[in-house]
């Protein structure tokens, strides 16, 4: 998908997203909408992730990095491949339930986990058991140095996903991480999951490694640097009960009609007063004119320059 193309569908999906929001904070706790609506605004997000990983290949891979739950990311990759793993295989969690945040983007560290949660059972097509581990780990100054990490933070998570299926002799090993390389028939591998997965190791400034033995399976270890600095995390507040409400008058500037009255919507549902302007230009003239009656400009970056 094409880089533009992307971002005008993400407005959309945004825009969907909002807008089931607002539907949500009208209506009655229990009421059987209020769970269409979370799906539908669940649905929206994930849609807005897989966007996201298309882009992957259509330019140079950006990662967002920010502290993140590694643990929470397992669970959803195996809350993802209940629905796809045949009954042989039992997939299980070795989780540090003190397990520091990475210093990572979400979405892409799902995707990884799941390509390699994929390969692993095409490795066991007789069964056999995948299991994924967590763990804090700080690097000696041998291992820092061994794994490149000499000048980097030694405190890491380390993830490793375990199977117990064909495994590789040594010569497949060193290959595949290169793009396009597969042992897999036509129509079953393109051999482009472990390349994109080095990739966004890669991004992170992490380092993956792989171990495999013969007839005994594989074990794919990823360390990512540790989010050090103690975050505090917030529970998301979706019934929106506890959002202190504010009478500053918020100038909304977006080119999407649609994000422009989301936005309204949403901020005078808090007793904010809202203009919009949906150009720059005109973002500014009425600033001009405000005579300092603006508390607060909500800008979208990310605008086509102005026809006007
Ligand atoms: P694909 O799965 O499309 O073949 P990948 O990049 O995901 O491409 O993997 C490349 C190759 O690495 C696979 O074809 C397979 O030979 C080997 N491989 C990857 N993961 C495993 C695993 N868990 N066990 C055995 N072989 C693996
Ligand atoms: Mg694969």
């Amino acid at each position: 998908m094409a880089g533009g193309i992307a971002h005008d569908f993400n407005n959309i999906l945004q825009a969907i997203q909002g807008y089931a929001q607002i539907l949500l904070l009208d209506s009655e706790e229990g009421e059987s909408s209020a769970e269409g609506l979370r799906a539908i605004e669940k649905s929206a997000q994930r849609a807005g992730e897989l966007t996201e990983q298309l882009l992957i290949f259509s330019r140079k891979l950006e990662s967002k990095l920010i502290p993140t739950d590694i643990n929470a990311k397992v669970q959803n990759v195996e809350k993802l491949l209940r629905g796809t793993v045949p009954k042989i295989i039992d997939t299980r969690l070795d989780l540090n339930k003190d397990l520091l945040p990475a210093h990572a983007d979400p979405a892409q560290i799902e995707q990884a986990l799941m390509n390699l949660a994929l390969n692993a059972m095409d490795a066991m097509p007789s069964g056999g058991k995948i299991i994924f581990k967590t763990e804090n780990i700080t690097l000696s100054d041998d291992e820092a140095y061994s794994l490149q990490w000499s000048d980097k933070n030694r405190a890491c998570v380390l993830i490793t996903v375990k199977d117990t299926g064909h495994g590789m002799a040594a010569d497949i090993v060193e290959q595949i991480f290169e793009p396009f390389f597969t042992t897999k028939g036509s129509g079953e591998g393109t051999g482009l999951g472990l390349a994109m997965v080095h990739g966004i190791i890669e991004s992170h400034e992490g380092t993956i490694i792989c171990d495999s033995i013969i007839d005994k399976g594989t074990t794919i270890s990823i360390y990512l640097p540790a989010y050090l600095v103690s975050v505090k995390r917030k529970e998301p507040n979706s019934s929106g009960e506890h959002i202190r409400p504010g009478n500053e008058h918020v100038l909304l500037v977006d080119d999407e009609t649609l994000l422009r009255s989301l936005g309204t919507k949403m901020l005078s549902r808090y007793g904010y007063r809202v203009t919009t302007a949906s150009t720059g230009e005109h973002a500014l003239s009425l600033l001009r004119r405000s005579n300092h009656d603006i508390d607060l400009v909500l800008l979208d970056l990310n605008m086509p320059a102005s026809a006007e």
